[in-house]
């Protein structure tokens, strides 16, 4: 596809994804997604064990060193980031994490408006297909994060997160790929930013 876009969107990670997919859902949107590093295509992307290799292979991830302060105890920090399609959601974790009620109020209590557990506990369970089932603080059914089932699940789960991001047969759910099923080939083109 070639230009003029409506939109151009630098960087493929999760939040880009995201962006995209939304974005494409709109026809009349010619959308360009410009991406540092290469495609998915390693198979240690797929692997969930697979990112302990990957944080150390730098065609896949990038290291930002950070100026030592005292919020870091003055240590010479270097932090990681997935650099390829689908970004640090082909890196990471896979732990699937809301964040405590409280935190979320406390902003509203700060002047965040929008930003309360209520406005936000709907996107949460929007994204999730939970293993136990939809209930009042789940979510289930045809979303694109896979929780798993020793979720306690709750809104106040301040400590220990979730496993999540197994999609079927094992495989790591990537971003991009999560976003894949709704993303609309024909409005967006994804290049390589070098
Ligand atoms: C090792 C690791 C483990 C993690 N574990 C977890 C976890 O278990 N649970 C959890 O919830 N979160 C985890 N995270 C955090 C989570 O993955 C990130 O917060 C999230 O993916 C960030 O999304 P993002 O869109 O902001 O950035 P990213 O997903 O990092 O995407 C940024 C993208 O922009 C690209 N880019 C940057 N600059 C340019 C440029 N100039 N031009 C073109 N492209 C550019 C990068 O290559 C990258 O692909 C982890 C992160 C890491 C690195």
């Amino acid at each position: 596809m070639t230009g003029p876009f409506s939109y151009v969107i630098v960087g493929a990670g999760s939040a880009g994804c995201v962006l995209a997919n939304r974005l494409s859902e709109n026809p009349a949107h010619r959308v360009l997604l410009l991406e540092a590093g290469p495609t998915d295509t390693s198979p240690l992307i797929a692997m969930p064990k697979g990112f302990g290799r990957l944080l150390l292979d730098p065609t896949h991830a990038a290291y930002t060193p950070v100026a030592p302060h005292a919020g870091n105890a003055h240590r010479a920090e270097v932090w990681a980031r997935g650099k390829m399609l689908g970004g640090s959601s082909a890196i990471n974790g896979m732990v699937y994490m809301r964040g405590h009620s409280d935190d979320y109020n406390d902003w509203v209590a700060q002047g965040a408006t929008g930003w309360g557990w209520a406005d936000i506990a709907p996107g949460f369970k929007a994204i999730e297909d939970h293993a136990l089932g939809a209930d009042a603080l789940r979510g289930a059914g045809a979303a694109p994060l896979p929780a798993d089932a020793t979720s306690t699940g709750g809104a106040a789960a301040r400590t220990g997160g979730v496993p999540a991001g197994v999609a079927p047969a094992g495989r790591r759910c990537v971003r991009l790929r999560a976003s894949a099923s709704t993303v609309q080939p024909s409005a967006t083109a994804v290049r390589q930013a070098r």
